[in-house]
Order: C-alpha cells, then sequence, then structure tokens
C-alpha cells in the first residue's frame, strides 16, 4: 500500500487506487500546543496545576510523536475535584429540569459546531480513521447530549420524586474517548448530579478539550470536573469516601478490581466491560451484507471495541464462500494515515497495546491454528496491526475465548441453529452478538436465546442514546443510553437491614444439643421441588424470644448450595410464559390463604411480635403473592424511537438463578416479598430465611402442592452469613439480593466479583414498586433494522 507522499496520480489511473484525501489537522494541532502550554486538570471552573504534578505524554498513534503533556492526577487532586464536585451541587439541582436541559443543550450546540476539531483531536490522540469520529463518534455524543437534554426536561414526569446519587465517579477507557465521556456524563448532568470523570491516560485530550466546551456553554463552575492520570488516579476515585456513585467502562480485570473496592459500601456502581462477541452466519443470509457488516464489526476502530464481531460462527454449508469472501475483502482493506478519509484502518492505541495483541497473535499461531493477514505494507512509523484472521480456532483457545481488543477475528463453523446458540454463549462474555439470516424465525429465535445485552439482526454496530448498551454475565451490569441508562444516575432506595422493622427481631443461629427424639420432625430443605435433608446432618433451634425451643430447622452447608444452584438450573420455570407463571403464583396465594391461622401462631410464637401484627404479616404474604402473580405478565419492555430506520425492541429477561438473603424480622413476608417479584419475572430462586425459619419451611410445604415447576423455588435454612458467601460466590448464580449488615454486605458484594453477578439491596419489604421488577430483569435490545 502507497503511503500518501509517495502518492502519483498517474498510476492511480491505472490502478484506480484511492488517492488520498487528508484532513487538514492545523486547527487541531494548534489547539493541542495551545492548551499543552501548562498542562492541567479542570477542577471548579478552572484549569488547575499543582507545582509538583508528574506529568506524561499523550502520544499520535500513527507516528509515535508526543503531541504534548498531561498531568498524573494525585489522590489529593482527585479529593480536590470531589470538593468542588460537592460544592456545586446545590447550584446544580437548584437550576431544576429546565435548567439542566438547556445546559445539555448547549454543550450538544458547542460540540456540534467544534465537530470537525473534536473529530480531528481524537482521530490525532487515539489513531482511529476521520471517517469514524467524523461520521460515527461525534454525531453520537451530540445526539447523547441532546437527547438527555430532553430527559432533563422531562425528569419529573418520567420519575416523579427520584433524587440523584449526587458525585458520581466516572472512570473511561480509551478506545472511544469522548463517545465514552458522553455516555457517562449526559445522563449524569440530566439527573441533577455533578461528576468527576478520568480519561484514560493514552487518550486524554478530547476530555479537556469538552471541559473548555463546557465553560462556553455556560456551566456552573465544579459541576463537571476532569482529572488526567492512569489507573491510580483511578483508583483514588473510586476510593474517595465523598463519591455516592461509580461509573466504570473498561476491561473485565480492572472492574473486578472496582466490584471488590466498592463492596459493602453502599456506593452506586455500574460497570460496561469487555466482550467476546459472535457474529453468527446463516446459510440463508444475504451473504455479500454479512460480510460486508463484517468488515464493520471487527475491523471498525481496529477491532478495539468492546462488542466487536471477533467470533465468526458461520453455518457449515456456507462456510468455504464465507471465508473466500472474506478474505478477499481483507487484502483490500486500506491501512494507513487516520487523517486520510479514505482509510478503512487507523493505527492501534498504544505500542503496549499493539505488542499485547501480536504476542496474543504469536501464541495462537504458535498452537498451530491457521492465521491469515493479507500482504499490507504497513507504515513505517506508529503502531500498526493488519487485519488477521484465524480460521477455525477450537473454541477453548485463548485466541477463540480471550478478548484480544484488536483488529483479530476468529471464526468457527456450526451445523444448526442449536448449536451456534451454544457456541454463541458459549464464553464469560454477553456484551452483543450479530445474528445474520433472511428467516426471520431463525433471526428472532437466536436473538432471543443469545446471552447479550445488545443483539443486531442483520447488521452491527448500531447505537444509540435512547436505546440502553451493556452487558450481561462478566461483560458487567447496568445499561448506557435509554431509560435504564438514565435510572442508573438515579439514587437507589436506603437499604433494609436484617433487623430494621417494627416487630422484634429474632437471635441467631442455636445449634441443637437437643436429644429428643422430635428431632426427626426437623424441617427439612426445599431443593428441586422436594423435601431434603441438609447434607452435614445438622439442624439448630428455633426458638421463642423467651428461649422456648419451637423447632429445629436443617443448617445447611456448601453442599447444600451447590445442591440447590444445579436445581435451580434445571428448573422449566424461566421458559414458561408470563401467564402461566401468573396462575402458578395465584395458586400458591390461594393455598396460603387457609392457612393463615396456624402461621400467623408460628410467627408470634417465633417473634412475639403479637397475634394481630402476625396475622397482618400473613395477609400481606398473601396479598404480596397476588400482587407480583399479577404482573407476571405485564412487565413487558419497549420498542425505541431511534434515529435509524427499522425497530429496537427492549425486551426485559430474568437473569436467570437469583440468590437471596432475608431479613432476619417478618420471617414470612421477608421471604415472600423478595422471592414472589423475582419468581414474577421469570427468575428460580434460591433463598436464605430468617433464622426463625419455621414460617418459611411452612411455606415451601404450601408450595410444594402448588404446580411451581420443581427448581423454581430452593428454600436454604441456615446460618446467612455462613452459606451466603457461598451462594454470593457461585458463579452460576447470576444475581444477589441480600439484606445484610455492613460487614457481611461487604463480604457478599466481595466475592460477587469473580463473575460479576448483579448485587441488590432492597428497600422495604412493603416495597410493590416496579423498581423490584426491574432490579429483577435485564434489558436485552435487538434492533431489528429493516427496508426493501
Ligand atoms: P482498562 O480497564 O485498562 O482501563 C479503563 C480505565 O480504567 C482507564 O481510564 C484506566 O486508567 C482506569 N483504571 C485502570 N486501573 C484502575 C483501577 N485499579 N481503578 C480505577 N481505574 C483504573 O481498559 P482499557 O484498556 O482502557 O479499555 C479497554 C477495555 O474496555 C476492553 O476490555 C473493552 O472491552 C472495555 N470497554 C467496554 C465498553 C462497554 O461499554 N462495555 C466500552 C468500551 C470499552
Amino acid at each position: 500500500m502507497m503511503s500518501p507522499d509517495e502518492h502519483n496520480p498517474g498510476e492511480s489511473l491505472e490502478t484506480l487506487d484511492w488517492g488520498p484525501a487528508v484532513e487538514s489537522a492545523e486547527e487541531a494541532r494548534s489547539w493541542i500546543e495551545q492548551s499543552g502550554t501548562q498542562p492541567a486538570h479542570f477542577i471548579g471552573g478552572e484549569w488547575s496545576a499543582p507545582a509538583a504534578a508528574k506529568r506524561f505524554s499523550s502520544r499520535c498513534p500513527a507516528t509515535g510523536e508526543a503531541l504534548r503533556d498531561v498531568l498524573q492526577g494525585s489522590s489529593e487532586d482527585v479529593d480536590r475535584a470531589v470538593q468542588a464536585a460537592r460544592t456545586a451541587l446545590p447550584t446544580w439541582q437548584a437550576m431544576g429540569p429546565d435548567g439542566r436541559a438547556r445546559c445539555l443543550y448547549a454543550i450538544a450546540r458547542n460540540i456540534q459546531k467544534e465537530s470537525r476539531l473534536f473529530a480531528v483531536v481524537e482521530s490525532l490522540d487515539n489513531g482511529k480513521p476521520i471517517r469514524e469520529t467524523r461520521d460515527l463518534d461525534i454525531p453520537l455524543v451530540v445526539r447523547h447530549f441532546y437527547h438527555h437534554a430532553g430527559a432533563a426536561q422531562l425528569l419529573d414526569e418520567t420519575d416523579p420524586g427520584a433524587e440523584p446519587w449526587g458525585v458520581c465517579g466516572q472512570i473511561i477507557p480509551w478506545n472511544f474517548p469522548l463517545l465514552m465521556l458522553a455516555w457517562k456524563i449526559a445522563p449524569a448532568l440530566a439527573c441533577g448530579n455533578t461528576v468527576v470523570l478520568k480519561p484514560a491516560e493514552w487518550t486524554s485530550l478530547s476530555a479537556l478539550l469538552f471541559a473548555e466546551t463546557c465553560q462556553k456553554a455556560g456551566l456552573p463552575d465544579g459541576v463537571i470536573n476532569i482529572v488526567t492520570g492512569d489507573g491510580e488516579t483511578g483508583a483514588a476515585i473510586v476510593a474517595h469516601p465523598d463519591i455516592d456513585k461509580v461509573a466504570f467502562t473498561g476491561s473485565t480485570e480492572v472492574g473486578r478490581i472496582i466490584r471488590e473496592a466498592t463492596a459493602g459500601s453502599g456506593k452506586g456502581l455500574t460497570l460496561e466491560l469487555g466482550g467476546k462477541s459472535p457474529y453468527i452466519i446463516f446459510e440463508d443470509s444475504d451473504i455479500d451484507s454479512a460480510v460486508e457488516g463484517l468488515v464493520d464489526a471487527i475491523w471498525f476502530n481496529q477491532g478495539q471495541v468492546c462488542c466487536a464481531g471477533s467470533r465468526m460462527l458461520v453455518q457449515e454449508s456456507i462456510s468455504d464462500e464465507v471465508h473466500r469472501k472474506v478474505e478477499e475483502r481483507m487484502s483490500r482493506l486500506r491501512v494507513g494515515n487516520p487523517l486520510d478519509k479514505a482509510i478503512d484502518i487507523g493505527a492501534m492505541v498504544e505500542e503496549k497495546h499493539r505488542d499485547q495483541v501480536a504476542a496474543m497473535c504469536e501464541r495462537a499461531k504458535g498452537e498451530g491454528i491457521t492465521c491469515i493477514q493479507p500482504p499490507i505494507d504497513l507504515p513505517k512509523q506508529g503502531y500498526w496491526f493488519p487485519p488477521t484472521l484465524f480460521r477455525d480456532a477450537p473454541l477453548s483457545s485463548e485466541i477463540a475465548s480471550q478478548e484480544v481488543f484488536g483488529p483479530v477475528l476468529v471464526s468457527t463453523t456450526f451445523r444448526t441453529p442449536q448449536e451456534a446458540v451454544k457456541i454463541a454463549n458459549h464464553s464469560r462474555y454477553g456484551l452483543a452478538a450479530s445474528i445474520w439470516s433472511q428467516d426471520i424465525d431463525t433471526a428472532l429465535d437466536v436473538a432471543r436465546k443469545v446471552e447479550a445485552g445488545t443483539v443486531w439482526v442483520n447488521g452491527t454496530n448500531m447505537f444509540d442514546a435512547s436505546s440502553g448498551f451493556g452487558g450481561m454475565k462478566e461483560s458487567g451490569f447496568g445499561r448506557e443510553g435509554g431509560r435504564e441508562g438514565l435510572r442508573a444516575y438515579l439514587r437507589d432506595v436506603k437499604p433494609m437491614t436484617p433487623t430494621d422493622g417494627d416487630t422484634s427481631a429474632t437471635g441467631g443461629i442455636v445449634n441443637s444439643t437437643s436429644t429428643d427424639p422430635a428431632l426427626d420432625r426437623t424441617a427439612k430443605l426445599y431443593i428441586g421441588g422436594k423435601q431434603v435433608r441438609p447434607d452435614g446432618g445438622y439442624c439448630f433451634e428455633v426458638q421463642s424470644p423467651s428461649g422456648e425451643l419451637l423447632g429445629l430447622a436443617a443448617r445447611s452447608n456448601r453442599k447444600d448450595v451447590r445442591n440447590a444452584v444445579e436445581a435451580s438450573h434445571r428448573s422449566k420455570w424461566g421458559s414458561m410464559t408470563g401467564h402461566a407463571r401468573a396462575q402458578v403464583l395465584w395458586f400458591i396465594a390461594e393455598n396460603l390463604e387457609p392457612r393463615s391461622d396456624d402461621l400467623a401462631q408460628l410467627i408470634d410464637q417465633m417473634t412475639g411480635c403479637g397475634a394481630a401484627k402476625a396475622r397482618e404479616e400473613v395477609q400481606q404474604s398473601v396479598a404480596g403473592w397476588t400482587w407480583w402473580a399479577s404482573w407476571a405478565d405485564k412487565h413487558d419492555g419497549a420498542v425505541h424511537d431511534t434515529p435509524w430506520r427499522g425497530l429496537v425492541l427492549a425486551v426485559h429477561e430474568p437473569f436467570g438463578t437469583a440468590g437471596v438473603i432475608c431479613p432476619q424480622q417478618n420471617p414470612l413476608l421477608g421471604l415472600v416479598a423478595l422471592c414472589a417479584p423475582l419468581l414474577a419475572t421469570g427468575n428460580s430462586v434460591i433463598a436464605i430465611p430468617s433464622t426463625a425459619a419455621l414460617a418459611a419451611v411452612e411455606m415451601c410445604r404450601i408450595i410444594e402442592h402448588s404446580d411451581l415447576p420443581a427448581g423454581a423455588l430452593n428454600l436454604l435454612t441456615g446460618d446467612a452469613a455462613e452459606i451466603g458467601p457461598v451462594l454470593a460466590g457461585h458463579d452460576d448464580v447470576d444475581l444477589l439480593w441480600h439484606v445484610s449488615d455492613e460487614p457481611l454486605a461487604r463480604e457478599l458484594e466481595a466475592v460477587s466479583a469473580g463473575n460479576m453477578k448483579v448485587c441488590w439491596r432492597p428497600g422495604e419489604l412493603s416495597d410493590r414498586s416496579r423498581r423490584m421488577l426491574d432490579r429483577g430483569t435485564q434489558v436485552k435490545n435487538i434492533w431489528l433494522p429493516h427496508g426493501i
């Protein structure tokens, strides 16, 4: 391939090759030079540069040259930024929805006016082609601020009474520097939060230019604070005690560190992490479109895209044809100067990153996997990597299972749609998927079955502010964009503690020392639809507040947890329709009601709450089942209005297996109020009830005769402090709702980082709001572009 300098127009006419069409960098370079004379953070509306601050260079990946210096933020800088954000909160909130909407609108307008400058700065600093920054990054940034100006304006209407978190700490990666900033800052400001944001150390420049835009747009001082620096600066933001919510986009490894660091702190947390997204081509697809889409899926932004379609799954019957076309297309990709408007692939962001990608490819070659790289002359300076395909890579190989984050595709074949789904879901990630088929049944069926937050049918890499984007499994939790993305910036409920409430709390675990023959009457566990003895054979005493022995309950151990998880995975509950689930939950209420007197007596004996309160608790429990039964077929999704031609279906899906640690008080209602909404939304549940466990055990005896499929609800009586962490750490548990005190909450949330399961601390047992259903579901956005 010819470099722009060697270009010869005469030869171009002979070869019909594209000539260079280089965007001018003059304005951007002059801004970089002028802004770099005194590198600074943007804190409290001012440029702030501590005298002793360390610096590092931000480089141009296409040439390797140092563009300008950037400051390494210290924990003192972070502290000043957090204070500025805290100070700005009252002014910002007093501006109300209308005032905030105007500011967001002004930011959108200002970026739009300077879009060329932003696009060139981004391409220079990141190495991505100007075609992408100009046509995708910056327009999406602008759209995000416009959309959220509207969201700010309507907040009282859409989320009445909701409150912002306060000060949000936001940490972003380098692959879409300004776009990731917009995805974080726009919804945060719309909801009335203030922000401390740290851009990635390799790409800080567009965030600093954005700070200037905020000044021009008249944003009050301190609402946005930008502190530059590396992971240490990020860690200082995460650890800062006066940060209310942390929003992170980056690698799963760092996401896990942040999950552990925030465990039990009560800080809001959203994590947008890595991916290894399947790109599935069926034999009935429009193959040429699928191949063209693939170019966009994996070679867009040099493959440095979290949702890159990096795993091509192609139906066996068309495999040779597809591979031939892909290879042919690869040979025509143009790699070179990112500012050339006719370039397909720009520079890799950093030498270190390029070397990591190259090393991963060398290891794959060493394993004997067929590697296809077209003979492209790469520029001599800067950091480059050619488009690469590893054909028929074994699913367990590193290259097929780990995120490469470079222009590297792996391919494999499948025979049936079922096999395609299996291979697609054979990944710890669940960020996105593309499905190519002209058959609507195949496309939609597979879209529903693939485990991914975003699914594109006959398309790829479509994004919009009105539609949430985010992952399942180890791709993290939370969404950016859409209603759910906005709500992530509204304060969560105040968590319930194990002993809240107006009935007296019951005591902890007392091991049974009884040699009484009544041991035979020990209440059993409820696993897989059956009453079963605990694995260890141990039990504990359930006593009245005065110490009278009321009965014995089984004491679960880690083996019982594993058995319950297996049973929940075998359950048919999640595949039943909302209507069928509603019928079962109504039937449970029907069967519970006639047992009201016995249960009320038991509750009174265990808690000493008095007959009236105990009766009320049973009534509330019956009402809980009917309430959530009523919702089972009504928590439906939405169709988003995006600027694309087509439909975006936001589908509510259950997480899968949910662990529940019930409160200590209200031994019956505590179980029903948390398990029923999770069941209504189609999750299977494993619940650890209050140690006043006899009412929960009775409830399960009633459930046993109420048509609930085996494994849909499992009850593990015992010590939550002992088995809770086992449940929280189990890789096949997808969600955890826990009522726990601070030390236990910290432990549960820290061990949940193993598979990045979503953890939530419910508010009150009386909460029957839609929020409960939202917390039991994740949104999958299925994009269906169409046209004839
Ligand atoms: P990274 O995790 O190395 O860094 C991301 C950010 O976190 C940077 O700003 C970095 O300075 C900071 N950081 C590093 N260590 C930290 C710590 N201990 N505490 C706090 N902050 C810390 O990721 P990256 O290499 O910049 O980005 C690539 C990754 O981002 C890929 O895995 C990609 O899939 C992911 N990503 C995900 C999405 C999404 O929406 N899901 C979008 C873009 C990128």
